[in-house]
C-alpha cells in the first residue's frame, strides 16, 4: 500500500486542541448560517418552499488554459438556470469555507501544506489536472465547506443540495482527475465527529467514474459505507474496492442502468439502514458526455435522481446531494442536465415530511 492509499487517521479525537477549536468555530458559523435561513430545529415549523441549496460564485472563478477540458463555467450556468426556472436568489445559501483542520480529518498534513503553498511536485499536480493557483486551493476549501453544510442541512431538513462537490478521486495524500481533496469523505467524517450518535452514513456515488479515493479512505470503516455505480471502462483504470461496486458496460443504456441503480440502492438501504445518504449525482453518465462511456438519456438521469430522492424520503433517510461530474463543453446544455437534480428534488420535496 503506498502512502496515497493510507486510510485517514482513525481516531479523530487525537487531533490537536487548536484543530478542535477551529472545527468548533466552523460549526458555530454554520449554525449562524442555518438560523439566518431558518433551518435550525427551533424554527423549522414554517414550511420551506424548497430544500436548502448551497452555492458560491468562486466555483466558476478559476483561470484555466484555453481549451482546458474542465467546463469551469458550469456552476454559474447552473445557478443562472435555476434562477430562471423556479428558484430565487434567497433559496441559495453560502457555506463557510472548510478549514485545514477539517481537511486533515481525511488528508495528510504534508499534502495539504503542499497544495496550500503550490509546492506539490509537478507530476502529482499533473495527475490532478489543474494548474496550481491560490484560487484553486481556496475554491477547493469553499467546495468542501459547501458539501459539509449540505450534509448538516440534510440532517436538519431531510434534504439539501450543493451546486458543486463530488471530488471522489482524492486519496489521503494524492489527488487525481480534477480532485484535490475529497469533499464527500470530509463531509462524512465531519458528521461522524459532530454526531457520534448517528448510525451509518452511505456515500452513494453515481458519477460515471468510480469513487476510488472515497473507497480507500473508508476501507476500514464499517460506519461509512461506500457504493459506486460507474462505467467499468472509465477512469480510473485501476479500480479500488468500495463496499458496493457496480461496473457498467461501455454504452450501457437507460433500462440496464436504472435496473442496476434501483436494485443497488434498495439493497443498500435495507442492508445498512443508513441515517444519512450522501449522493453524488454526476451527469457524466450522459450519452453526450465528453468523458463518460455510458449512454444514459436526459430522461434516464432525471429518473435516476428522482428514484434516489424518493427512496430516501420513503425510508425517512436524509439525503445530501452534490452535482458531481459532467464534461460537455457546451455549459448551457450541461447545466440543463445538472439542473434536473434540483427539479427531481423539488418533485419529491415535502416540507417536514421526514419524521424527526
Ligand atoms: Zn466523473
Amino acid at each position: 500500500m503506498n502512502q496515497a492509499q493510507l486510510p485517514p487517521t482513525p481516531a479523530t479525537e487525537e487531533i490537536a486542541n487548536h484543530q478542535k477549536d477551529d472545527i468548533k468555530h466552523y460549526m458555530a458559523a454554520l449554525q449562524v448560517t442555518f438560523s439566518r435561513a431558518n433551518l435550525s430545529n427551533a424554527v423549522t415549523s414554517a414550511p420551506r418552499s424548497c430544500p436548502p441549496l448551497f452555492y458560491h460564485p468562486c466555483y466558476s472563478q478559476l483561470e484555466l488554459p484555453v481549451n482546458h477540458r474542465y467546463p469551469i463555467g458550469k456552476y454559474r450556468a447552473l445557478y443562472q438556470h435555476l434562477l430562471t426556472n423556479g428558484f430565487s436568489s434567497e433559496h441559495f445559501l453560502t457555506a463557510p469555507a472548510a478549514t485545514e483542520s477539517m481537511v486533515a480529518l481525511c488528508h495528510c498534513p504534508t499534502y495539504i501544506d503542499e497544495l496550500k503553498h503550490g509546492t506539490l511536485d509537478h507530476k502529482a499536480m499533473r495527475r490532478i489536472g489543474f494548474p496550481w493557483s491560490s484560487a484553486l486551493y481556496q475554491r477547493s476549501l469553499q467546495s468542501i465547506g459547501g458539501t459539509i453544510a449540505t450534509a448538516f442541512a440534510a440532517l436538519e431538513c431531510g434534504m439539501a443540495l450543493h451546486l458543486s462537490g463530488g471530488y471522489h478521486h482524492a486519496f489521503y495524500a494524492e489527488g487525481a482527475g480534477f480532485c484535490l481533496f475529497n469533499d464527500l469523505a470530509i463531509a462524512a467524517a465531519m458528521v461522524k465527529q459532530q454526531r457520534p450518535d448517528l448510525g451509518k452514513i452511505l456515500i452513494f456515488d453515481c458519477d460515471v467514474h468510480q469513487g476510488d479515493g472515497t473507497a480507500v479512505l473508508f476501507s476500514e470503516d464499517d460506519q461509512i459505507i461506500t457504493a459506486s455505480l460507474h462505467g467499468e471502462k472509465n477512469f480510473p483504470a485501476r479500480k479500488q474496492k468500495s463496499d458496493w461496486d457496480i461496473g457498467l458496460a461501455h454504452g450501457c443504456t437507460d433500462d440496464d442502468y436504472l435496473t442496476a441503480l434501483q436494485q443497488s440502492l434498495s439493497l443498500l438501504l435495507r442492508l445498512h439502514q443508513p441515517e444519512l445518504v450522501i449522493y453524488d449525482a454526476g451527469v457524466d453518465i450522459h450519452v453526450h458526455d465528453d468523458l463518460g462511456l455510458l449512454s444514459i438519456s436526459t430522461t434516464g438521469i432525471y429518473q435516476r435522481d428522482h428514484f434516489v430522492f424518493q427512496s430516501c424520503r420513503d425510508a425517512g433517510i436524509p439525503v445530501a446531494a452534490v452535482i458531481g461530474g459532467g464534461y460537455q463543453r457546451d455549459v448551457t446544455a450541461l447545466s440543463d442536465i445538472h439542473a434536473q437534480l434540483f427539479h427531481a428534488a423539488m418533485a419529491v420535496w415535502q416540507p417536514n415530511a421526514l419524521e424527526r
